[in-house]
């Protein structure tokens, strides 16, 4: 969500002249956008402002005035903190004013420190809608799109609800509009996303609340849009009509992110997760039995407080059930303001000798995955130059990363690959023949 908001900001800064610079030395205006779920994320944010400020203190004895910004999720939960620790910051943005940012910025090029954490009544959205007041634009052959913001879940290790806010969906039309002009400007692949992306309920063309489901067949009709994929889901929202769109759905990948976060009841019911492990297990075996080729990734927390080794066991159990093609896990760590914070912790050393265990057990699922498909094609979207000259890199539908030598005229193309070798990170593969895939021909291949 912070790599959208981060183009989102860039796209509304536009039309006040403000262009993208790869060298932050040469900028006149760096923003620093920010994410509260890492560990002591305020302590590395004022460390990273540190190191701008030499830049900024470089640029000045020039003669040349650097504005810094500090945006996003540490921002909103800092406010004024961060202009009283740090007064070489300029601006402060809260994670819902973004838009407002060519304002703020005139603000603070007049002199004046500004800090905006308000949770304001307009639509942050509604301007980015605007083809006057955001220019949105590609930044390569596949985008995120947020439809939805924000989570009234409350899972006791989760400072997400505090700092994104209540759960909001973005009406039909307006991501639409969005998607169209991406796909105009090129792009081929959306993810849409949100926090709690499959509790989606934005209003629909009809004015009726939508589903997620509803909104992915409507997202599938766009010209120009051949992929769709979404993240982040929540078991319990998997409804009836998202399964049946994975089933039915073209151009929806084969491709879940399901969190289960342990495979152990009581850690789930300790997590506030509102779900059981049999009710997990029913949401795959559901999806599953509507698209059997699912590939399925998820996010696992080790050590959560009051966790056992018997609690431990039944994760790794879970594991195995599932046959994840990949998963993030990490081993908990408090967030100040959440419940959890104040359960009685698991001591490091058990953490971390669990979380190399699970690691282990997702390694060895992962590599079974990907070797399952040495020798078959696969439809790759491809997406940018490879390392070597003549390379290109793509995606499968299951998300792996392939590498492929193709003229660079096929990016954005959709191409069969027959895959010859399968890497720890990546599948290597050679255009098949015909490697032409139903939709678009390779110009030159
Ligand atoms: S559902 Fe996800 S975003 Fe919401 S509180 Fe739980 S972990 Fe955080």
């Amino acid at each position: 969500m912070n790599v959208y908001d981060s183009h989102r900001m860039a796209d509304t800064l536009a039309p006040a002249g403000f262009a993208e610079t790869a060298r932050p030395e040469e900028a006149d205006l760096v923003i620093l956008n920010t994410c509260h779920i890492r560990e002591k994320a305020a302590e590395k944010v004022y460390s990273e402002i540190g190191r701008i400020r030499v830049m900024k203190e470089a640029a000045a004895a020039e003669g040349r005035r650097v504005l810094i910004a500090v945006a996003g999720c540490v921002a909103q939960a800092e406010g004024e903190e961060i202009v009283r620790r740090a007064p070489s910051v300029d601006v402060v943005v809260g994670s819902q004013n973004y838009h407002r940012l060519p304002t703020l910025i005139a603000r603070a090029a007049g002199g004046e420190q500004v800090v905006d954490t308000e949770f304001p009544v307009e639509d942050k959205f509604e301007v980015l809608a605007s083809p006057e007041r955001a220019a949105i634009r590609a930044r390569g052959v596949t985008a995120f799109v947020t439809v939805q913001e924000g989570c009234d879940k409350f899972c006791t290790f989760c400072v997400v609800p505090y700092t994104r806010g209540a759960e909001v969906s973005r009406p039909v039309a307006q991501i639409v509009a969005e998607v169209e002009r991406l796909a105009e400007a090129g792009v081929r692949e959306i993810t849409l996303i949100g926090q709690n992306v499959n509790a989606y309920h934005g209003q629909g063309e009809d004015g009726a609340p939508s589903s997620l489901g509803r909104l992915l067949r409507r997202l599938a009709g766009v010209p120009g849009i051949l992929r769709l994929r979404y993240t982040t889901s929540h078991p319990r929202d998997m409804d009836d009509d998202l399964v049946r769109a994975h089933a039915e759905l073209e151009a929806l990948m084969p491709y879940v992110h399901l969190p289960v976060q342990s495979g152990s009841d009581s850690i789930l019911a300790a997590m506030n997760r509102r779900h059981t492990r049999d009710e997990y297990l029913a949401v795959i075996a559901a999806l599953r039995a509507g698209r059997a080729d699912l590939a399925f990734t998820s996010d696992f927390i080790v050590g959560f407080p009051g966790e056992t080794e018997e609690d431990f066991r039944a994760t790794l159990a879970l594991v195995d059930a599932v046959g994840y093609a990949s998963a993030f896990s990490f081993m908990y760590s408090p967030r100040p303001g959440t419940p959890a914070a104040e359960m009685e912790q698991v001591p490091d050393e058990v953490k971390s000798e669990r979380l190399q265990r699970l690691q282990a057990a997702i390694t060895r699922h992962q590599r079974a995955f990907n070797a399952g498909f040495a020798g078959r094609d696969l439809d790759v979207l491809l997406e940018k130059p490879g390392k070597l000259p003549g390379q290109l890199v793509g995606k499968s539908p299951y998300l792996q990363a392939v590498q492929v030598m193709a003229p660079r005229s096929a990016i954005g193309q959709i191409a069969r690959v027959t895959i010859t070798e399968v890497g720890s990170n990546s599948l290597f593969g050679a255009l098949a023949e015909p490697a032409i895939v139903p939709q678009l021909a390779i110009a030159g291949a």
